[in-house]
């Protein structure tokens, strides 16, 4: 009951990578950077395994981005076209690379990593990558013309991609789909078929992660442009309650989601979000357990799993430390009642 995992992405430490900041770039030549990432990311698969977090993953320490990660090597990009871009609908601008020419995995991504990190824990293994969609808002597209053309290629990639993963030892897949919380009627039009394309013919755990963004300032900021309640999920968890996907990570500590809205997951296991992401705030792990009990008012206990709201790439490494080991204790706390 109760079992603990994170998102996903944890902060790089600032050997590897300017912290505090996304897309920083490396601190390593080519020559020591994969062993530095490998590095980094066994410091944080102990920093998972000594609180019990029971669903480890790499901390996301071998890619730039959780997105811009696995688009770095496939082919129909160019990089040096960057098109300045409103992100999320404009929540906030970046400089993204642009899609000039039909897209072709030539090669495994993450794959070789996942690889290792299997090699170095006996615990569940997840791996996350970017969802079709929340690429397609990423990224220009001067290529294919629709968005939801785009995101089914993508989808395609996505699939040969996660099957080796898969076959690599990956014992649950996660597609991170923050867009879905944006453009709800594409969710329906386009955004679910392009997900369960990507998660087709999958035997490992497969989840949806769908966010409220980054403890990061434009993201505080369009938060609190969405009044008293936030009800995004209740237009698209119907929808997603009917599809393939097995499990859905959603955002619930200290947010505006009224709780009685994970009822309309019935059939899916829920990563419920008992740890938030802003930076400076360390919960305690009764407050954890708080978070996890009130979950469990509207969550089967047997389908509730404890877990971060979003990743914690751009928190302080010792914040997410501590956010690590207040997840775990907080889950004992939970169990114990
Ligand atoms: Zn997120």
């Amino acid at each position: 009951m109760f079992l603990t995992t994170t998102v996903g992405s944890l902060p790089k430490p600032d050997w590897l990578a300017e912290p505090e900041k996304l897309w920083a770039a490396w601190r390593l030549d080519a020559a020591q950077l994969q062993a530095g990432k490998q590095r980094a990311a066994l410091q944080w698969l102990r920093e998972q395994e000594r609180p019990g977090i029971d669903i480890v993953g790499d901390g996301e320490q071998f890619r730039i981005h959780f997105v811009h990660g696995f688009l770095e090597t496939l082919e129909g990009i160019d990089w040096n076209l960057k098109t300045p871009m409103g992100i999320r609908n404009n929540r906030y601008i970046a400089e993204v690379p642009t899609v000039t020419a039909p897209l072709r995995r030539r090669a495994a991504v993450h794959v070789a990593d996942a690889a290792f990190m299997r090699s170095q824990t006996t615990r569940a293994l997840k791996v996350t990558l970017p969802g079709p969609m929340t690429i397609c808002d990423t990224l220009a597209d001067a290529h294919y013309g629709r968005r939801a053309d785009m995101a089914l290629r993508f989808a395609e990639m996505l699939n040969e991609e996660a099957h080796e993963l898969e076959a690599a030892g990956a014992d649950v897949i996660q597609f991170d789909e923050p867009a879905f919380n944006v453009f709800l009627d594409e969710v329906g039009d386009w955004g679910i078929a392009a997900l369960e394309r990507a998660m087709q013919g999958l035997r490992a755990t497969t989840i949806v992660h769908i966010c409220y963004g980054y403890g990061i300032e434009a993201n505080v900021k369009w938060k609190s442009s969405l009044g008293d309640t936030w009800r995004q999920y209740e237009t698209i968890f119907p929808w997603i309650n009917a599809s393939g996907v097995q499990q859905v990570s959603l955002e619930f500590a200290g947010s505006r989601v009224p709780p009685d809205l994970m009822r309309l997951l019935p059939d899916k296991t829920l990563l419920v979000g008992a740890v938030e992401v802003l930076p400076g705030k360390l919960e305690s792990a009764e407050e954890v357990a708080a978070n996890i009990r009130a979950a469990a008012k509207h969550v089967d206990s047997d389908r509730l799993i404890a877990c971060t709201n979003c990743g914690m790439a751009p928190l302080s490494a010792e914040l997410a430390r501590g956010k690590l080991h207040a997840l775990g204790r907080g889950a004992v706390l939970a169990r114990r009642r």
